[in-house]
């Protein structure tokens, strides 16, 4: 079908000399199976930020038997989110590293409103503002066909049909009323998230190109 999928080239994602030294700060939100944690990985590649994704701070936590990684764990593997003073806390200290002052692209938060309210403040407190927050869209029988077959391939704990009707609930409800906030504050970027992945890569960037200015 098409001829070369996923295979923007690392040359081909860096080739942004108008982005050279500019400090991007982005969100991106979309349902489970979105697509949203590959395309913010090479997001970070084009723009030279700082890729943050919630889960994969859990996760690792999860797997490193730490303290927050045993905490989350009830409540990842339920589709549940965490406690917001706990993920508040970790993005807090996630946003102070020194990296992160190139520039970041945050997969996985803000999810409900109270996390935009604390988001708000932390930049605040850092002097920062949000440059634009991407929603990918995508429909739900595509959704729920890539997740099963995530599932197959990660095995991931929360890919059970249990939890992840129950993230995709919780999306609905609680998260993506979000980006009308965003859209009032002239922030989103709504972006189709069907198609190949350097397709919608590109279609991102797009988009954003026009958000950014
Ligand atoms: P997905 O988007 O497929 O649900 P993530 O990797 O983003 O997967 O998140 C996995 C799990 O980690 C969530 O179901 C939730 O339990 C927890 N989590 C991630 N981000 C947050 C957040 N911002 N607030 C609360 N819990 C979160």
């Amino acid at each position: 079908m098409s001829q070369t999928p996923n295979t923007t080239s690392r040359r081909e994602l860096h080739a942004r000399p108008d982005q050279e030294g500019q400090v991007t700060r982005l969100v991106i939100m979309g349902p489970q199976g979105a697509g949203k944690g590959t395309q913010a990985a090479r997001l970070a590649e084009v723009f030279g930020i700082v890729p943050i994704s919630t889960g994969d701070i859990f996760r690792a936590n999860i797997a490193g038997e730490t303290e927050l990684g045993k905490l989350a764990q009830e409540y990842t593997n339920k589709g549940d989110l965490v406690p917001d003073e706990v993920t508040n806390d970790m993005v807090r200290d996630r946003l102070a590293e020194p990296d992160v002052k190139q520039g970041f692209i945050l997969d996985g938060y803000p999810r409900n409103a109270a996390q935009v309210a604390e988001l708000d403040g932390i930049l605040a407190g850092l002097g920062w503002e949000l440059d634009g927050v991407i929603e990918l869209t995508a429909d739900r029988a595509e959704l729920l066909s890539r997740i099963a077959k995530r599932a197959q391939e990660e095995g991931r704990d929360d890919d059970t049909e249990e939890a992840i009707t129950r993230r995709l609930d919780i999306y609905a409800e609680q998260t993506a009323p979000l980006t009308a906030a965003y859209k009032e504050r002239n922030l989103l970027v709504q972006v189709d998230g069907l198609g190949e992945i350097a397709e919608v890569t590109d279609r991102i960037v797009a988009s954003l190109a026009t958000q950014l200015g």
